[in-house]
């Protein structure tokens, strides 16, 4: 094929793409044991009510500490991992690991919503909604103050299985979130099929309405149209204070972003977060 394709498809082989093949494939093989050897870790963004200025909520996201590659973000193995059926022993863990860390936070008198992201693959699992429901279980921590964040794209790939799943996990009161919205479709009809109390504003949308009237025109829609049918609003990727302050006016729940917090390890977190109700 190579041959036939001519000049261009040489390419397809050459050394640094098959070597970026081969970095793929051992960093997909070596997710199972580095979950056992505790690589893992995550990281924990926190979401600020707008009407009290109070930390409402944490997002947790993971990260890799690779023993040779240094700490790793979820774009250089997420992929990855979701090629594989191992995407749901890493979803697993995060599961455990964020309503672990929930649990501890609730112990020391903080009440917060933690998020927790889902992979397309794990939502055609038909065992998810189990797997968050034995980990709320073990773990102590009330399904009301876990929030399930999906994206738009999920939800055309395997919708039968992913919607029953989806309305199970309502059913126990986890709270579901609309991820990203602003950056596929947006396609509303997934807001009125599938069971979403949260919506979360892909930073696209927000980060643009500080010098944008129309942009900010399009926020306000999209911000009344969900309040119209109760849904949380949550703006993300809110970097600039004039970022902030044109998003108090649109009537938006939470905030999140690298103006209010960065993603932290657990303790700067509660270092940083938390200290105010500590004690
Ligand atoms: P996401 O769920 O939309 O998470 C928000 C991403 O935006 C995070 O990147 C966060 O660090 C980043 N971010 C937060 N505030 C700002 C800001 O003000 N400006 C900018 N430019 N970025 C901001 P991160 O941690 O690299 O995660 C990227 C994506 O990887 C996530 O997007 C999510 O789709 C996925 N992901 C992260 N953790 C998990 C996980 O535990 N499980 C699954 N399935 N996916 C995850
Ligand atoms: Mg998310
Ligand atoms: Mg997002
Ligand atoms: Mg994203």
């Amino acid at each position: 094929w190579a041959k036939e394709s001519g000049r261009h498809a040489v390419c397809l082989f050459s050394p640094d793409i098959d070597h970026w093949g081969a970095q793929r494939l051992k960093l997909r093989h070596e997710i199972r044991p580095a979950i056992e050897q505790r690589q893992f870790v995550l990281h924990y963004q926190p979401q600020f009510r707008v009407a009290d200025n109070a930390v409402a909520g944490a997002e947790a996201l993971v990260r890799w500490q690779h023993p040779k590659l240094g700490l790793l973000n979820p774009i250089a193995f997420l992929e990855i991992a979701e090629a594989s059926p191992v995407i749901n022993e890493l979803g697993a863990w995060i599961c455990d690991e964020a309503c672990r860390q929930l649990a501890s936070w609730n112990r020391l008198g903080h009440t917060l919503i933690m998020s927790i992201n889902v992979s397309a693959r794990q939502l055609g699992n038909p065992a998810l909604h189990e797997m968050f429901a034995a980990c709320a279980r073990k773990h102590g921590v009330d399904p009301k103050f876990i929030k399930i964040e999906i994206t738009e794209s999920m939800l055309s790939q395997d919708v039968s299985i992913a919607e029953a799943g989806l309305n199970k996990l309502k059913e126990y009161g986890f709270r579901i979130a609309l991820d990203d919205f602003g950056t596929g479709y947006s396609n509303f009809t997934y807001l009125h099929r599938f069971p979403v109390t949260a919506l979360k504003i892909d930073r696209s949308f927000v980060q643009p309405i500080a010098q944008d009237a129309k942009a900010l025109a399009m926020l306000n829609g999209i911000i009344s149209l969900a309040k119209a049918i109760n849904l949380t609003v949550i703006c993300e990727g809110v970097e600039t204070e004039n970022q902030r302050e044109a998003l108090l006016g649109t009537g938006c729940d939470l905030i999140q972003g690298y103006l209010t917090g960065r993603p932290l390890v657990a303790e700067e977190f509660t270092q940083l977060h938390l200290t105010n109700v500590r004690k």
